[in-house]
């Protein structure tokens, strides 16, 4: 279905404001976002305004009972400098399986689609081309915008889609530290939507990671704290021998585009990939044999980040942690030749074997 976004374009661009080579990550946004409203039981007003303000009252729903959702993707420039967007739809299906788990209305798909490239089309000259990792961040969400005191469902939502260029993720290799106390998710709650709490509730154990010099938590189970779920913000995988090793979902972890693309690609490559439990037991038991040869997280943001060290506690009531350290990156030619591969499918280096990337159309802004 085609479907009608109106658009008021900015009066005046901003782009030449923004120094392309110095963008501080998530601080610079483009001229225009998306906007939808969800009420009367249906997705209305449709369109694509200046980035700016949202005006709501106090007693907004998502502000007292978290009733929101995100989502996280990047555009890209391929060789021809066309517009290019990293398997869309998948993210269109994420939204809406997270948005079912916290009782949000399905968004649907194509108006999805549709308003992703309307909106990186007309702000496409926002994309960086200046360095091999920047791109342009583009962040869709949505939340409850009934104005209500009361546990319940809202009646109203707002859909919203606005983008950031970004520079290089900074990708100095990660030290993770396990957690024995704090749990980021367990089965049967909201691990697996990327909802915006998830994210606050991490907020606590990651400063006091970072008050001790770790990077990130890798989280754990919260019955025995030994089987690994994710680090920080993104998936993890481990390379044990020949066998690439990543924890199997199992509804407290995030379902990553990045982690299905990897896996994708290394099966494409006649590469073992196993997705199953893994214990801090078996990753530390491998380092002691010789056989861990790698430890990566994965995700939109930084793609593939390199782990140097990982520090567990060898039971639960235990209270200083062992380190292991990792192989030296150098030799890590898997983990760093997927990352290569995924930047040349994205910016159409090498071939698409998968049609992962939709190319999105320009729009000039005078004649939209
Ligand atoms: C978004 C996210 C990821 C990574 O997902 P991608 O689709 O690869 O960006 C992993 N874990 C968590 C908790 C996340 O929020």
């Amino acid at each position: 279905m085609k479907y009608n976004i109106s658009f008021q374009p900015i009066s005046q661009s901003k782009i030449h404001s923004v120094d392309f080579d110095n963008i501080p990550f998530g601080e610079v946004f483009s001229d225009h976002m998306f906007v939808a409203d969800y009420y009367d039981g249906a997705w209305q007003d449709l369109r694509i305004v200046p980035f700016g303000p949202i005006t709501m009252s106090p007693a907004n729903l998502t502000l007292h009972y978290g009733q929101a959702i995100f989502e996280g993707m990047k555009a890209f420039k391929n060789q021809s400098g066309a517009p290019v967007l990293f398997r869309p739809e998948m993210h269109a299906k994420r939204l809406n399986a997270s948005g079912a788990r916290l009782c949000i209305p399905e968004f649907p798909e194509d108006l999805f689609l549709q308003a992703l490239h309307q909106l990186v089309g007309i702000d496409h000259a926002w994309i960086p081309t200046n360095n091999p990792d920047s791109s342009l961040y583009v962040r869709p969400f949505i939340f409850a915008t009934q104005e209500k005191l009361g546990v319940k469902p809202s009646f109203t939502y707002k859909c919203m889609i606005f983008t950031a260029p970004v520079g290089p993720y900074y990708d100095k290799p990660i030290k993770l530290i396990t957690a024995n106390e704090y749990v980021r998710a367990v089965p049967g709650g909201v691990g697996e939507a990327k909802a915006a709490g998830n994210y606050a509730a991490g907020l606590l154990p990651t400063q006091e990671a970072h008050d001790a010099g770790y990077d990130q938590i890798m989280w754990t189970d919260n019955l025995n704290y030994k089987n690994i779920q994710e680090c920080g913000t993104m998936n993890i995988f481990f390379i044990i021998g020949d066998t690439v090793v990543t924890p199997a979902t199992n509804g407290a972890i995030l379902k990553g585009i990045t982690r299905d693309s990897l896996i994708h690609m290394l099966r494409h490559k006649g590469m073992k990939v196993e997705e199953r439990p893994i214990s801090i037991d078996e990753v530390v038991a491998a380092h002691e044999a010789g056989t861990l040869k790698d430890a990566f997280g994965a995700g939109t943001a930084a793609v593939i980040a390199p782990v140097s060290e990982i520090s567990y506690y060898e039971s639960k009531d235990a209270t200083t942690p062992k380190t292991i350290k990792l192989p030296a990156l150098d030799s890590r030619d898997i983990s760093t030749g997927l990352k290569k591969e995924l930047h040349e499918i994205r910016t159409g280096i090498i071939a698409d074997p998968h049609a992962w990337v939709h190319e999105v159309t320009v729009r000039d802004v005078a004649s939209v």
